[in-house]
Parts: C-alpha cells; sequence; structure tokens
C-alpha cells in the first residue's frame, strides 16, 4: 500500500477517500490544500452498511456520517468544504442491471436545475442518476468530474459517440484518457490537472472481474495515488496524507520501472535512449 504520512497524532474525523472527491475548490488555489480526506473510505462505508444492509439506507447514512463528521472540520474559506464523493455499481434489481451513479454531496446535485454553490450546505444531500434502459433515448451516463469547465464540448461529443456506437470499453477508455490529457494541458487547466490517471471497467455481471488500469504519461519508477490532501485547524489538530506512492524493487533492492507510457511498438522508447520502444521498455 501508499505511504501514509500523518503529522499530527490526532485522528481525522472522516475519512474518506480524496480520488472520489471533486476538488473544485483547487481551482480557485491551485497551490492549497484544504480539507482533509484519505483512506479508510472503505472502512466507512461498511460502517454505514449495518444493520440493515441496504443499499439506499447504507448511502443515506453515509450523508448522514459526512454531515456530522465535515460539520467539525473548521477551515480558512468556508468554500473550502464543499466535497462530493461519487459512488458507482450496478444495482441488480432490474434485469439486465441497471448502472447507478450517486453523488453525496454539500455542494451540487444531477437532479433539478441548481448549479454547484459556492458554499457549503450544512448537510449532505444525496442525488442520482442511472442508466437509461435500451427503449429509452440515451442508454448511458457522460459525466465530466472536477475541472468541468475545463473540458471541451467537442471531447466530450466524441466521447458520447463512441457510446452510442457501443464501442468496446476498452476504446472508450483509450479516448477517455487521450481527453484528460489534451485537458490537462490546455490553459483552462492552469496546470492543475494531471496527466496520469487510472480507469475502471466494471463488468455488469458480478461474476466478472473488473479491469483496471493505471495510464501513464511518463516512464516512472513510481505509480502515483490521490493528491496531497491537508486539514487545518479545528479540534482535530491537522494532518497531511501525502500522495500514496507506488514503488517496486528487484531482489537486488534496484527500483524497478513500474508505469511505461503506452507508445506503438516501432516507435522510438519514450525513455529517449533511441531504441525501438518494442527493444526498450516496451520489450
Ligand atoms: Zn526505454
Amino acid at each position: 500500500m501508499g505511504s501514509l504520512r500523518t503529522r499530527n497524532t490526532t485522528k481525522p474525523p472522516c475519512l474518506f477517500a480524496k480520488m472520489l472527491a471533486w476538488p473544485w475548490h483547487l481551482q480557485e488555489s491551485p497551490s492549497k490544500a484544504n480539507f482533509s480526506l484519505g483512506g479508510g473510505f472503505w472502512k466507512l462505508l461498511l460502517e454505514c452498511a449495518g444493520p440493515d444492509y441496504r443499499l439506499h439506507s447504507l448511502i443515506d447514512r453515509f450523508s448522514a456520517r459526512a454531515s456530522k463528521d465535515i460539520g467539525k472540520l473548521r477551515v480558512n474559506n468556508p468554500s473550502d468544504k464543499r466535497l462530493t464523493v461519487v459512488l458507482t455499481g450496478y444495482v441488480y434489481d432490474d434485469s439486465p442491471p441497471r448502472c447507478y451513479c450517486w453523488l453525496v454531496s454539500n455542494f451540487e446535485r444531477f437532479d433539478g436545475e441548481e448549479p454547484p454553490t459556492e458554499h457549503p450546505a450544512p448537510n449532505f444531500f444525496v442525488s442520482f442518476m442511472r442508466d437509461k434502459r435500451p427503449a429509452e433515448s440515451e442508454p448511458y451516463c457522460l459525466l465530466p468530474a472536477g475541472y468541468r469547465d475545463a473540458v471541451k464540448i467537442a471531447d466530450m461529443r466524441a466521447i458520447e459517440t463512441l457510446l452510442k456506437q457501443k464501442k468496446p470499453a476498452q476504446a472508450i477508455v483509450e479516448k477517455s484518457v487521450q481527453v484528460i490529457r489534451a485537458t490537462a494541458e490546455s490553459e483552462a487547466a492552469k496546470a492543475s490537472i494531471g496527466k496520469q490517471c487510472m480507469s475502471i471497467i466494471l463488468p455488469s455481471q458480478p461474476d466478472r472481474q473488473a479491469a483496471v488500469q493505471y495510464h501513464t504519461s511518463v516512464i516512472s519508477k513510481k505509480i502515483f495515488g490521490a493528491a496531497v490532501i491537508e486539514a487545518r485547524g479545528g479540534e482535530y489538530g491537522s494532518y497531511i496524507i501525502a500522495d500514496p506512492e507506488y514503488e517496486a524493487r528487484d531482489l537486488q533492492n534496484n527500483s524497478k520501472i513500474l508505469a511505461v507510457p503506452k507508445v506503438g511498438k516501432n516507435q522510438l522508447c519514450p525513455c529517449r535512449s533511441g531504441k525501438k520502444y518494442k527493444r526498450c521498455h516496451g520489450a
């Protein structure tokens, strides 16, 4: 697992996964991480599962818990407390299974016309989207997250076209990674979008395995997880959860290359060795 550095022994009040949060607040101050949220997300979900283990009640309890815990956090700027946790997966009450995406948020929702608010509400609320049935017009959900404004409409349309054409999931993943990279390079992103990302293909059949891929744009000995997460002030003290980094070593304790970008076999290797990719890091 990744490294978890804690600056203060005091436990954070609430443990969510930053990866699941949409960091709107970073738009205003990219250099300043704001409040909390690292590891322990799964533990928290499990705590909210009982006593009935029903999905919808779990999400309601999770939302109530977020309201309670986030309310305690003190931050310099109230808008720093804006948080959305995205939960997604298949629900098997319907046949074929239907994909749902829930937002547990204190400032934005799927339903209704309300735009995201500048200040967080005192309590979290739950909204959701689900894939449409074939008889309905668009049997999919497509949603830019985080730096929504930096994403070009044309790029969203291109992904939408692949969805409409029912292209394989892998093709949609590859296009999405391309869009993320292009968005990262655009001026609108203010150099705050990273190019390393992860995709998960979740099959609707529960007996089939999910396909998780890490998409890198550089040759690297490390794979990076969530960004730096920091909380300050309040009765909980301050703590930092730094980027979880995954680093592999061989038996001689030399660090090994872990992340290699995907390039054509006959292209030059991105490590600048001058060799073809297939004769170097792509071997
Ligand atoms: Zn190489």
